[in-house]
């Protein structure tokens, strides 16, 4: 251990306590292992703060040594790196024990929260207080963050969580602690998060995706609770991709559609559904609102898509159903499920029954994500996915596709790729395989709307002209560059 990186550790035990800062060699290998199966990063500490108020003087701390930190939430960063940091030499500073739930509003309907608090635990207050509001919750781990979910511009069943973002709490790379909008102006109690873009530049956006800060918490939209909630089930075969899509983009245009509609192909549903044999593809969304507008716009969806030949199902809240129906409704209905993280840990045959589902950084499952961010029209979605499955082919890999319209405009696609990480020739194949979708997908001029810390590179190589300005931003806002270096950066 080099001298400064023993200054910065002593001085962060001496801030936080010994039990706070962990520097056991095996402890810190372990931290390593991660479900894409990157190299590890050496890290040469993880520090474990418990309240917001050490975050300026583990940053300080960290520009006096020079030695960096690498910020996560929850850590479940699964397909993109988990906690791992793109560079070598970072200590991991863990917020997983800042999990205040600081104030929930349901009149202005949003909550504010800090990174280690979980989806469950949001939703778990929100049922147990009786609350009429609901969290828009992605279909990761239920013990996965709301913070970091938004700050990577993650996708919930309802919109993309960063639609959610009404202000941040930040702790600069300087160690200076901002708020963002009204909420930093000394507004009264009443005027702080209704108008998510306050005075002057909006900085909100600065901070997703970003290496400029820590944020200590976030300020999230909560959807008001509905009178119902229609859950709209459809299965199709692959010569309706094209038709599907269209007639989608209609029901958005026209205002039916209001919320993101997740569509599987027949990979990406076996690991959810466990049956030998499944339609081609399975798509889901719904629509929630007063019961007689419901009605009619699921009225309206339904013979829409089964016109074109889809098999349409139609669940309320109350209806009956099979557990797999069931997970698809109760993620429409704000309330996280464990389904999807079950799928993932049976992908390689295994069972997922008695094992810690969070633990996926320790199992043998391997999975990557590829994240195209398309036009929502019938032409590029075909061609994409033709890229798509072609170098797939040619790697014998099968993708687990998965395409989300989310408005009217634009869908995100996300294709995973799964493998046995404990053997070696299929990692590799599967490695190549998503750095080869990245440039193809690229070379035909698509564009990704998340990347991995491995393939961030290829991008940052690219698209010279946006990271330079970020790089200016990084010299100002991080002079010593010591956050999280290299993420969504070249500082
Ligand atoms: C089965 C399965 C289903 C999934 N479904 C979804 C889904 O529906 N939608 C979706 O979006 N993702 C999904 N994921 C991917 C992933 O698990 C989630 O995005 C998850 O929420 C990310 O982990 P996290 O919340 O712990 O974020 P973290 O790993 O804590 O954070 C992500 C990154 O953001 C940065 N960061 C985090 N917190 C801070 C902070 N406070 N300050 C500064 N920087 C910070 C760090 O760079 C960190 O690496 C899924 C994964 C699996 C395996």
């Amino acid at each position: 251990v080099n001298e400064r990186v023993q200054q910065a550790t002593d001085a962060w035990t001496q801030l936080l306590g010994p039990k706070s800062v962990t520097t056991d060699p095996e402890l810190l290998a372990a931290l390593g292992a991660n479900a894409t199966g990157f190299a590890p990063r050496a890290v040469v500490a993880e520090l474990h703060p418990t309240s917001t108020d050490q975050i300026p003087a583990i940053v300080h701390t960290a520009r006096r040594y020079g030695v960096p930190i690498y910020p996560y939430s929850t850590g479940r960063n699964w397909g993109l790196g988990s906690r791992l940091p793109p560079r070598p030499g970072c200590a991991l500073v863990s917020l997983r024990r800042l999990d205040r739930i600081r104030e929930i509003d349901v009149r202005q309907h949003y909550a504010i929260v800090e990174p280690g608090v979980t989806q469950e635990q949001l939703a778990d207050r929100l049922r147990d207080d009786l609350l009429p509001a609901v969290l828009n919750v992605t279909g990761s781990s239920p013990r996965s963050s709301v913070v970091g979910n938004l700050l990577e511009r993650g996708t919930g069943f309802h919109n993309h969580r960063v639609d959610d973002l009404r202000g941040l709490e930040v702790v600069l790379g300087t160690g200076e602690k901002i708020r963002t909008g009204f909420w930093g102006t000394g507004a009264g109690p009443r005027s702080r998060h209704h108008y998510r873009q306050g005075l002057g530049p909006y900085l909100d956006g600065l901070f997703t995706q970003s290496n400029l800060g820590v944020v200590t918490a976030a300020v999230v939209n909560l959807v008001p609770a509905q009178e119902e909630t229609s859950t709209i089930v459809f299965s199709f075969t692959g010569t309706l991709v094209a038709e599907m899509i269209e007639e989608l983009a209609e029901l958005y245009r026209e205002g039916v559609l209001r919320q993101i509609t997740h569509m599987f192909n027949d990979k990406r549903l076996l690991t959810l559904r466990g049956a030998s044999t499944v339609p081609t593809w399975t798509g889901v969304t719904a629509v929630s609102g007063r019961r007689d507008f419901t009605a009619l716009a699921a009225d309206l969806i339904a013979s829409h898509l089964g016109r074109l030949g889809a098999s349409v199902s139609v669940i309320s809240p109350r209806d009956e159903v099979d557990p797999f129906l069931a997970g698809l409704r109760d993620v429409h209905l704000g309330r996280p499920t464990e389904m999807f993280m079950r799928g993932v840990h049976e992908v390689l045959g295994g069972t997922s029954e008695g094992i810690d589902l969070d633990e996926l950084d320790a199992s043998p499952v391997g999975m990557l994500v590829c994240n195209p961010f398309l036009p929502l029209e019938a032409a590029p979605v075909l061609e994409a996915m033709d890229i798509i499955e072609r170098t797939c082919e040619d790697r014998t890999v099968v993708p687990a596709i998965a395409i989300n319209p989310v408005d009217g405009n634009a869908l995100e696609m996300v294709v995973n790729i799964y493998f046995d990480r404990t053997a070696p020739h299929e990692a590799a194949a599967a490695h190549a395989c998503n750095a080869l979708l990245h440039e193809r997908l690229y070379g035909a001029g698509f564009r990704f709307y998340r990347v991995d810390i491995e393939n961030m590179s290829f991008l940052l190589s690219r698209e010279t002209a946006g990271w330079s300005v970020v790089s200016k931003l990084k010299a100002a806002l991080d002079p010593d560059g010591i956050i999280s270096p290299g993420r969504y950066s070249m500082s």
